[in-house]
C-alpha cells in the first residue's frame, strides 16, 4: 500500500468512517470549491468540475480564485493526499460519481427571482452523462446546494431526465436531494467543518441516509481538528421535505437581513432622540431570544447572496399574490441606509463637487475579495455622480474594485487613500480599519477632516481627540 494509502486508512480507522465516497462538485466558486476541499478534508475522493477552463488549471496549481482564509492549505492537502482534483469534464466525473453537488451560481434574474440557467445546463449535463455512461449498481445522487427557489428539486429532476433522453437512454437511476448551504465568506472553512445545523431535503429514505453517512464526520464530528477544545461535539441534521429545506434557506437570509434593517430604523429613531445604538444594541442582544449578532447599525447589508436572495423570496412571494410587506421594508430600509451616507456627507461638506473621499474597506464584508452587491461600489459611484473624487482602499479587493468602478481611484494603502481626503467611510470594517492610527489619519486629511463610520467600527471619543469630526450611524 503506499503512504499516502496508508495514512488514509488510518485516518479513516481514527474517524470511524464510513467507506469515503466518489464526489463530484460542479461549480467551484465560492460553495464549490470549499465544499469539495472540505469533502475530501473528511476523507472523501473529491472532483470539482467547472466550466471555466482557466480557473481549473490555476486550481490544478493550487492558485486560489478568491481570497477566503485557510482554503489554499485545505486544497493544497487535499491535493497532496490525492483525493482533490479539478476538471472541466463533467461526464466522467458524474459516471465515476456516488454523489454528484451542483454549486453553481444562481444570480439575480428578471423580476428578481433567482436565474436558474446554470443550474438547468448542470442538471442536463448529469442526464447526459448518466444516459452515456455504464448502467450503475445505486443510483446517482444529485444534490442541490445552489440556493434555489422553492420546487427547483423537481425541476431538477425534469431537467436530468431530459438530459438522458438528449443522450438516448432515460432508463438512467437517480435520485436528487436538496442540500442548502449557510458557510460565510471570510470564514467559510469553519462554518463547514462545523456549522449550526445540516439541512437536507428529499423525498426518499436513501437519498438521507447517503447524505448522512457522507456527512458523517462532521454530524459524529470525527475528524482531525487543530482547534482546541473542538468548538462543536456533534451537529444537528436536519431532514425535511425539499421544498421546506429550499426555503429554509431564503427563509434564513431573509431573517438576518432584517434583523439588520430592523436595527438600522432603531439606529435612526437613536439619532432623533438622542440615544447610542451600540448602547442598545447591546441591551438588547443579551435577551438570548435576540442574541447579539447581526445588530450592528450601518450602512445595511449587500453581498452575494442576501440582496439576491430577500430578492427571489420576494419573487416567490409575488409568484403566489402574496404582498410580502415585511420583506419589502427590509429592503427599503437597506436603501435608505446608503443615502444616509450622502446625506451625512452632504451635512458635513455640504457641497460634494470637488470634494475629495477616501472610502475605506471595498469588499462588502471583512475577510472576503467579494465585491458582489458591495455597499462601497454603490456609494462610490453615487458619490462620483455627485462630483465628488472617490479614492478607495481594500486590503485584498482593490484590483478588482477599480475594474468594476474605473471612475475611482484605487490605491493599496489606507494612509494615501486619505492624503488630502475631506472626508472619508468606513465602508468594511476590517480589523486594520479598526485599529487607523488616527493620529497620522488627522495629519493626512484636509479640513473639515470628517469621518463618516458605516460600520460603527470607530470609537468617536478616540476620533474626536484626534482632531477629526465622527458621524457614526445612530449614535446620538
Ligand atoms: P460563484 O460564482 O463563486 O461560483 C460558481 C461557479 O460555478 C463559477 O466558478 C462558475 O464558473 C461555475 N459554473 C457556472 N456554470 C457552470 C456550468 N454550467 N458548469 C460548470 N461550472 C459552472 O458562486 P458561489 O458564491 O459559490 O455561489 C454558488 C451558489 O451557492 C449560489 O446559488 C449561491 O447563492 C449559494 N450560496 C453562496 C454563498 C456564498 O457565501 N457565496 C453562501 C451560501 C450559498
Amino acid at each position: 500500500m503506499l503512504d499516502v494509502e496508508l495514512a488514509a486508512s488510518r485516518e479513516r480507522q481514527e474517524r470511524h468512517m464510513t467507506e469515503p465516497f466518489d464526489v463530484g462538485v460542479v461549480g467551484a466558486g465560492y460553495v464549490g470549491l470549499t465544499t469539495g476541499a472540505c469533502l475530501a478534508h473528511l476523507g472523501h475522493r473529491v472532483t470539482c468540475v467547472d466550466n471555466d477552463p482557466q480557473l481549473v488549471a490555476e486550481l490544478g496549481e493550487c492558485r486560489m480564485p478568491f481570497y477566503e482564509p485557510g482554503l489554499e492549505e485545505l486544497v493544497a492537502r487535499g491535493m497532496r493526499l490525492g483525493r482533490l482534483r479539478f476538471s472541466t469534464d463533467l461526464a466522467p466525473v458524474v459516471q465515476e460519481a456516488g454523489v454528484v453537488f451542483i454549486a453553481v451560481g444562481t444570480p439575480q434574474g428578471n423580476g428578481g427571482s433567482a436565474d436558474l440557467s446554470g443550474v438547468g445546463a448542470v442538471a442536463r449535463g448529469i442526464g447526459r452523462a448518466l444516459s452515456e455512461g455504464e448502467s450503475r449498481e445505486r443510483p446517482l445522487l444529485v444534490v442541490n446546494k445552489s440556493t434555489v427557489p422553492v420546487g427547483s428539486g423537481d425541476y431538477v429532476s425534469m431537467l436530468l431526465r431530459e438530459g438522458a433522453e438528449e443522450g438516448g437512454n432515460d432508463a438512467v437511476a437517480y435520485r436528487v436531494a436538496s442540500n442548502p448551504e449557510f458557510l460565510r465568506e471570510g470564514s467559510a472553512i469553519y462554518d463547514s467543518l462545523f456549522p449550526d445545523r445540516i439541512v437536507v431535503g428529499a423525498d426518499s429514505r436513501e437519498a438521507l441516509d447517503t447524505m448522512r453517512a457522507l456527512y458523517e464526520p462532521v454530524l459524529e464530528q470525527g475528524f482531525p481538528t487543530e482547534f482546541d477544545p473542538r468548538p462543536k461535539v456533534a451537529v444537528p441534521f436536519v431532514t425535511t421535505d425539499p421544498a421546506s429545506a429550499e426555503l429554509i434557506k431564503y427563509a434564513a437570509n431573509a431573517f438576518l437581513a432584517t434583523k439588520i434593517s430592523f436595527v438600522n430604523e432603531v439606529a435612526n429613531l437613536c439619532e432623533l432622540v438622542g440615544a447610542d445604538i451600540k448602547e442598545v444594541s447591546a441591551g438588547m442582544g443579551l435577551d438570548e431570544r435576540i442574541g447579539s449578532r447581526f445588530l450592528g447599525a450601518g450602512i445595511g447589508w449587500g453581498g452575494s447572496c442576501f440582496p439576491k436572495d430577500v430578492a427571489a423570496l420576494r419573487a416567490i412571494a409575488r409568484e403566489y399574490d402574496y404582498e410580502p410587506a415585511l420583506l419589502d421594508a427590509t429592503v427599503a430600509v437597506n436603501e435608505r441606509q446608503r443615502k444616509r451616507v450622502l446625506t451625512k456627507l452632504q451635512q458635513e461638506l455640504h457641497t460634494l463637487k470637488g470634494k475629495r473621499v477616501a472610502l475605506l474597506g471595498l469588499a462588502f464584508k471583512p475577510n472576503t475579495d467579494d465585491l458582489r452587491g458591495a455597499p462601497s461600489l454603490e456609494i462610490g459611484r453615487s458619490l462620483i455622480a455627485l462630483g465628488a473624487r472617490v479614492v478607495g482602499y481594500d486590503p485584498v479587493a482593490g484590483k478588482a474594485a477599480r475594474e468594476l468602478v474605473p471612475e475611482m481611484r484605487v490605491v493599496f494603502d489606507p494612509y494615501e487613500a486619505l492624503k488630502e481626503a475631506h472626508a472619508a467611510v468606513v465602508t468594511t470594517e476590517w480589523d486594520e480599519l479598526r485599529g487607523l492610527d488616527l493620529g497620522l489619519t488627522a495629519s493626512l486629511m484636509s479640513e473639515p477632516s470628517v469621518i463618516v463610520d458605516g460600520r460603527n467600527a470607530l470609537n468617536p471619543a478616540s476620533v474626536r481627540a484626534a482632531g477629526l469630526r465622527y458621524r457614526g450611524f445612530g449614535r446620538g
